[in-house]
């Protein structure tokens, strides 16, 4: 059967193979629970209404109030309240910063970009998107965070997975991440690099490499449980792995049939 793949995707497997098959073949997903993912997505929603000449900070509220009663898991100091002054606050801040033009926004927000891939497969990016970073023409990406991105050394940007991909998909060598970093005093920060065409090449093999395992069936577990391949202790299909009810159903959900689900993975980010 064809399949559609995403970075989300890629990068779950090449994290852990065992974890990929429990999201996406056995359909167990994370439990949307986490208060700053969420307000995520409702600050891109904000970010988009900017370039649609809306009332950004009114769309914030509007969709952020929605999940003013929810039960979410707040970051440690985190409240409803003070993510919404945060977003505020860096929703005025991006726009007195005016350095992000995006024309045309209904053809450059929000792209859906697909490659194919060998057995019909299907390789599909939703690119946040493609505009101008002072003055000079790059594919964007939004970020909302807690914490300051690594600048040092220089360079370091231009080995981010998720913009190569993106530039392996979209062929623009010149990408960005612009970075919404919440705390206490608010800061954007605007990330430019480069992407050579061999990097572009080396991801499409990667790309390759690894839906040709997923066709074979190889979902070895990758366990990690001490510092650097910790990759256990923050894994929310632990429950699984260690076979307790319990914590399965602390963090997640099953909904059997994931793959029809797999356009939503853009969403992850
Ligand atoms: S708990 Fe560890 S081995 Fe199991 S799926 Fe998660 S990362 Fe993989």
């Amino acid at each position: 059967m064809a399949m559609v793949f995403s970075y989300s995707q890629l990068s779950r497997y090449l994290h852990c193979p065992r974890s990929y098959r429990y999201r996406y073949l056995d359909g167990w997903r994370e439990k949307d629970t986490r208060a700053a993912m969420i307000f995520g997505r409702c600050f891109e929603s904000a970010i988009t209404a900017y370039f649609y000449e809306q009332d950004c900070t009114a769309v914030l509220f509007k969709e952020w109030g929605a999940h003013r009663d929810a039960t979410f898991e707040y970051g440690k100091g985190d409240t409803w309240g003070k993510l919404l002054h945060q977003g505020m606050h860096l929703l005025h801040k991006f726009v007195q910063d005016d350095r992000i033009c995006v024309k045309s926004p209904s053809k450059n927000l929000q792209l859906k970009i697909t490659q194919s891939l060998p057995g019909g497969n299907e390789f599909l990016a939703y690119i946040d998107a493609i505009g101008e970073l002072d003055g000079q023409r790059c594919l964007i990406d939004w970020k909302t965070t807690g914490s300051r991105y690594t600048e040092e050394p220089d360079g370091l940007l231009s080995l981010d997975p998720q913009l190569i991909c993106y530039s392996w998909i979209s062929g623009i060598p010149d990408v960005a991440l612009v970075v919404f970093v919440r705390k206490h005093l608010p800061e954007i920060q605007y990330l430019r690099t480069s992407i050579s065409e061999e990097q572009r090449q080396e991801f499409g093999r990667l790309v390759h490499s690894a839906v040709s395992q997923i066709a074979a069936g190889q979902f070895p577990p990758h366990s990690g449980i001490r510092f650097p391949a910790n990759t256990c202790t923050s894994c929310s299909h632990l429950g699984l792995c260690l076979a307790k009810p319990q914590l399965i159903d602390a963090k997640l959900i099953r909904r059997p049939g994931a793959s029809d689900l797999d356009w939503l993975d853009h969403f992850d980010d």
